[in-house]
Parts: C-alpha cells; sequence; structure tokens
C-alpha cells in the first residue's frame, strides 16, 4: 500500500524538489493540494493527474477529513502557518509532516505535538537528512566511536539573500527570525548529531553588515554549545555568507561534510579517506521513511520533539544575544534522548 500525501503550500520547495521526489518514492505518492494560488491548481493538477476532489484552498482545507486518499498532510508553508495548518490537519486525522523550522516558539510546537497526541496521528519534521547516507555515517562513527570521541564540532549553514527584501523569511512576522530559524536549524542538528549528545549550554553573538537589506531579521549569528562529555562545538549561520559545512574533531581522527546540509549532492571525508554514497533525493528518502514509520513501525527518524527541541535552542540562543553574549542553560528531559 502507498500512503496518500497532499502538499500544502505550493512554493519552490514543494514545486522543486516535493513533487518531483513523490514520482519515485515507494511508499507514498502525490494525493491531493492545497494552494491559495487558483492558477496553480490548475496546472499542478495536469501535471500531476490530482482529481478535483482532491485539491483544496486554506479556506476549504477542513474538508480533507472527509478525503480517504489523503493519510499524510505535508505542511510546507511560511513558518508562521506551520502551527495552524499542522493543528487543522491533526484535527482532520491526518498524520503530519511539519516542515522547519517547526514554528514561530517552543509553546507553538507544544500545541503542535498535543494536537497530534490527541488525535492519535504521527508527527514527523521536514528535516530530510536523517534519512540520507552521509548524515547517516556521520551518525555511525559517532554511535561507533570509529575515530574516538569526538571533542569537538564546527559547523557553518548559510547563504547569501540576494532576493527582494519584501520576502516572507526576511518578515519576522512570517518567518519568526532570519538566518537562524532558516540555516541556523541545520547547524544546530549537526552540532548534535555529531556529538551525539544534546548540549547543556549556548552562547552566542549576532553581527550585521546589511542592516538596510536585513531591517527585521538576523543577518549573521555565531553560538558556542557545551554537551555533558565535555565536547564542545561553535556554529555560523548567516544569510550573508556562503557556507555549508561540519567538520568533527576526534581523539583519533576527523570527520567533516561539505557541502554538510544542502539537498544538492552532499559530499565528505575523513583522517582515514574520502566518503562516497550513492546520491538519491533526500526528500524521496525522508518522505519514505515517514510513510514507513506509519506503514511498518520502523522508527520516526525526526519526531515533532526533535524539531521542539531545536526551538527550544534557538530561543536560548536569541535570549543570549538580547543579553549580549551571556550563557544560556539548557534542559531536555528523557523524551528528547534521540540525536
Ligand atoms: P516559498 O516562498 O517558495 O513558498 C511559500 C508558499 O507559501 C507559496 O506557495 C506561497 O504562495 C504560500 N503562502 C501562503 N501564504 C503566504 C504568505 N502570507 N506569504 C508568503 N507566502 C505565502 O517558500 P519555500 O521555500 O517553499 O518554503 C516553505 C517552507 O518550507 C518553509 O517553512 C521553509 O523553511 C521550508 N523549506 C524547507 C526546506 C528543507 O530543505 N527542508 C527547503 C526549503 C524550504
Amino acid at each position: 500500500k502507498k500512503l496518500g500525501i497532499a502538499l500544502v503550500g505550493l512554493g519552490g520547495y514543494s514545486t522543486y524538489q516535493l513533487a518531483p521526489a513523490l514520482q519515485n518514492t515507494q511508499h507514498c505518492y502525490l494525493a491531493a493540494i492545497v494552494t491559495g494560488t487558483p492558477a496553480k491548481e490548475k496546472t499542478w493538477s495536469q501535471k500531476y493527474g490530482i482529481p478535483q476532489k482532491s485539491i483544496y484552498n486554506y479556506q476549504n482545507f477542513d474538508g480533507i477529513k472527509d478525503n480517504p486518499d489523503v493519510d499524510i498532510v505535508y505542511v510546507v508553508l511560511p513558518n508562521s502557518m506551520h502551527a495552524e495548518f499542522s493543528i487543522r490537519a491533526a484535527k482532520a486525522g491526518k498524520h503530519v509532516i511539519c516542515e522547519k523550522p517547526m514554528a514561530m516558539n517552543v509553546a507553538e510546537c507544544d500545541e503542535i505535538i498535543n494536537a497530534c497526541k490527541a488525535s492519535g496521528v504521527k508527527l514527523g519534521m521536514g528535516y530530510r537528512l536523517h534519512s540520507e547516507p552521509f548524515t547517516q555515517a556521520v551518525k555511525r562513527f559517532v554511535r561507533e566511536k570509529t575515530f574516538g570521541d569526538v571533542i569537538h564540532v564546527s559547523s557553518d549553514a548559510a547563504y547569501r539573500s540576494m532576493g527582494s527584501p519584501g520576502q516572507w523569511r526576511l518578515n519576522r512576522k512570517l518567518s519568526g527570525g532570519g538566518a537562524l530559524v532558516n540555516m541556523g536549524v541545520y547547524a544546530i542538528q549537526s552540532s548534535i548529531y555529531a556529538t551525539g549528545e544534546n548540549p547543556i549550554s549556548v552562547s552566542a553573538q549576532e553581527f550585521s553588515t546589511r542592516p538596510e537589506y536585513f531591517k527585521d531579521t538576523d543577518e549573521t549569528i555565531t553560538a558556542q554549545f557545551e554537551f555533558p562529555s565535555g565536547a564542545t562545538a561553535t556554529m555560523m549561520t548567516s544569510h550573508n555568507i556562503r557556507a555549508n559545512r561540519l567538520h568533527a574533531s576526534c581523539e583519533n581522527g576527523w570527520f567533516e561534510l561539505d557541502p554538510a546540509s544542502t539537498y544538492i549532492p552532499l559530499a565528505g571525508r575523513t583522517s582515514k579517506g574520502p566518503l562516497d554514497f550513492e546520491q538519491v533525493s533526500q526528500q524521496q528518502l525522508q518522505m519514505d521513511d515517514f510513510a514507513s514509520h506509519i506503514l511498518y513501525e520502523t522508527p520516526n527518524l525526526a519526531p515533532g520533539e526533535m524539531g521542539k527541541r531545536d526551538m527550544i535552542i534557538v530561543e536560548a540562543i536569541y535570549k543570549s544575544i538580547a543579553q549580549g553574549g551571556k550563557r544560556q542553560e539548557l534542559e531536555f528531559s528523557n523524551s528528547y534522548g534521540f540525536s
């Protein structure tokens, strides 16, 4: 059986990554679309053979509860709309994939998690890297101590934003933040899976060189983490710099990915030699992993609690910056025991 996915929001990511990936998935397929742009209804239904009864807009979306073709709702909207549509999807009895960053703040993450629990539906994050072989190799090195204990991780996740200053990503009301919530979540994630631990503290700094463009959102942020084992990590995220890498210094060597979180092919090497894996669409692997979690009870590789954990760290980073770089202690309950 293949599960039906409804894509909510047909912007760049749905158009160029998710819908094409859904043509090759084994355990799920593109069953429905939800869009606020009437012109897209026609082009998408023609291109992907979506029947009229499976086309929704933001107003009549709740009717999706009566559509047996839809098992999973995938929320691919601006960040400020993630909570609303994830909760409406859960209330419609559909499993939910929520894009990153999970929501605008930790309180909204809780609301999404609680709505999914109340409806008995599964919740996964759009964290595609957990299904991807280079990232899985990093996790294996950490788990198996291939290079001994990890001592320090350095990660960058950044790009140079040149588009319209009016875009939603630069509008705090729609994005919830700048580089940190957009790309920084990848650097936070790298720091965590490359050490295999959740951090116990974070200190952060913000830098701005184009304030006329970044009027409303953060341009560049650096942060430092401490981990229970004594390992440390430093991260940089920016909407003004091209950088995408992860480097781990270990007791007996090192490993690195560069790029580490783009969806064009990742690459990596270690002190023992290069890494080489087949390049498969990360989105295809990710959506198949989530569908197989529902169908066959395989692990949920990126559960909602992981999205919430990262949002707790995002909030602590902004708090540290507001307090002039003051160290913030972080505490996570056992339910955040994954990396
Ligand atoms: P986009 O700007 O290309 O598309 C946004 C979509 O939302 C458009 O279809 C737009 O019409 C619709 N929309 C509805 N209300 C809107 C409003 N008030 N303002 C602006 N657009 C509105 O964005 P995108 O790149 O597709 O990103 C969508 C989500 O997916 C974001 O949460 C983003 O963080 C996430 N994303 C994740 C990845 C990943 O690798 N996991 C990659 C890209 C984007």
